[in-house]
């Protein structure tokens, strides 16, 4: 995303970048995958929930227009019961005992005005009160940031502590609603091809060679060096390539910065990809898992998103179970994964029994989300730092070191486009300054 917004803001100006990458195929994280059985898949769940016009505008003209609309609906499971999203206004189903705790300790966390919020564990406790913070999000924390709350800053939550009301925790513990009542949003997914269907249109603005890691960047001769032994020379550069992995590579990179990078923390995940011989009776196009003994944070319904993603008269549902080199290490090969998700979602009632699984594969994904730890904000300002000396325009998810969503990656690299055309301008002038 960020490597096509960058090439498209260049193509308006009548320069066709080179991009590299490292995979066999362009697309990084907004890639899709077609099995040829007429299941597709994508890197995780990926929809386009922009406000943003112009990059509307863009993504639905690679599409040529072909996009699904509709609006956002998840759920939350816990211990055999489906709640509505978001949990904490929506206890109505939860074990009495629960319920009851759940309001009695918002209430004394309410009483508190300027709680002391050093780490999102206390920013969970004072929004939402111990017992829902410890029995539903802290644990969804360890299960998706891979991680303990108290080891994460706020940073990304925004300036304001939100807290529910309490009227609108009683009526969501004592009113049943419908569970299909919760729209937040609108959102939109390519018809065909998922959603990598959005970036597509962008392939032929920049001439992209695939299969190219870049392991070794030259700033004083200008120069890359790819791992299949081939060298490419640049007049500016633009990066989209994830800070631990690009400082490293960047030939004389000072201690200090090289010990900030590795500081740098991120969540890495294997998809679970299961195809059904059947339609699934799921109206959201994804739900949020807390059970600890179930493998994967978030599963996500294909045929929700657009029908086109299966074959007719089947489903499909993807799982996303969370690892981090940092604090959970993926352990043996993903495929090890394929039959405990099944096992999960066997339990929690969403397949019935092995028999209608028609698909079943794995994607791996090294780079997910940013983990936002407590070593973050200072070891990101001297990256940088750094890299702002030396003149590589960073973007993107992992640039930025953000959680950025598709529309801000695809914006940043404008953004660093625009960083690198201006420093371009500087030289030549300063060049017609010397001559
Ligand atoms: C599970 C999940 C779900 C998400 N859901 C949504 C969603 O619903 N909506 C939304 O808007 N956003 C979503 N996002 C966020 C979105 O995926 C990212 O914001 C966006 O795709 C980031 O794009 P990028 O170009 O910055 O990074 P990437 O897509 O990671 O691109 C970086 C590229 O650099 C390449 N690379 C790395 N190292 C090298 C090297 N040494 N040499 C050459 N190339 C290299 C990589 O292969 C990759 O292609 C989701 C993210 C995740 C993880």
């Amino acid at each position: 995303m960020a490597g096509f917004g960058a090439a498209n803001l260049l193509y308006s100006q009548g320069i066709r970048p080179k991009l590299y990458e490292l995979r066999a195929r362009p697309g990084g994280l907004t890639s899709s995958f077609n099995f040829g059985n007429g299941f597709v898949f994508d890197e995780g769940i990926h929809i386009s929930f922009s406000k943003h016009d112009d990059v509307k505008r863009l993504f639905a003209e690679s599409t040529q227009h072909k996009y699904e609309t509709g609006q956002v609906y998840c759920n939350n499971y816990w211990k055999g019961h489906w709640i509505k999203h978001p949990a904490q206004v929506n206890l109505h189903g939860l074990p009495t005992d629960l319920v009851i705790a759940c309001i009695g300790d918002f209430i004394e966390a309410s009483k508190i005005e300027n709680p002391i919020i050093k780490n999102y564990q206390d920013w969970l406790l004072a929004a939402f009160g111990r017992t829902f913070a410890e029995t539903f999000p802290m644990v969804y924390t360890r299960k998706y940031h891979t991680t303990d709350a108290a080891n994460m800053s706020t940073d990304w939550l925004g300036p304001r502590l939100y807290r529910p009301k309490l009227e609108e925790m009683l009526r969501g513990a004592l009113e049943h609603e419908p569970l299909d009542v919760f729209y937040v949003n609108e959102f939109r997914y390519p018809t065909e091809g998922g959603f990598e269907s959005f970036i597509k249109g962008f392939y032929a603005k920049a001439e992209v060679h695939c299969d190219h890691e870049v392991t070794r960047i030259d700033m004083r001769d200008k120069a890359l060096y790819f791992k299949n032994g081939t060298r490419a020379s640049f007049e500016n550069l633009i990066s989209s390539i994830p800070l631990p992995k690009l400082v490293p590579l960047i030939v004389d990179a000072p201690t200090d910065v090289r010990e900030a990078a590795s500081r740098l923390a991120c969540t890495q995940f294997v998809v679970v990809n299961i195809g059904l011989s059947r339609p699934l009776d799921m109206k959201p196009q994804w739900s949020y898992f807390y059970d600890e003994d179930i493998p994967f944070a978030r599963v996500s319904y294909r045929g929700n998103l657009s029908s086109r993603n299966v074959p007719p008269g089947c489903d499909a549902l993807q799982a996303e179970i969370y690892f981090s080199e940092k604090y959970r290490p993926l352990q043996g090969p993903p495929d090890d994964w394929i039959e405990p998700t099944i096992d999960a979602l066997i339990k929690c009632g969403i397949v019935a029994n092995r028999d209608e699984v028609i698909h079943k594969s794995t994607i791996w994904s090294p780079f997910g989300n940013v983990i936002f730890d407590l070593d973050r904000a200072a070891a990101v300002n001297t990256v940088h730092g750094f890299l702002r000396d030396i003149g590589i325009n960073y973007c993107g998810r992992f640039g930025e070191w953000g959680y950025i969503w598709t529309d801000h990656a695809f914006m940043s690299g404008e953004n660093a486009a625009k960083a690198a055309l201006r420093a371009h301008d500087r030289e030549t002038a300063t060049l017609e300054t010397l001559s």
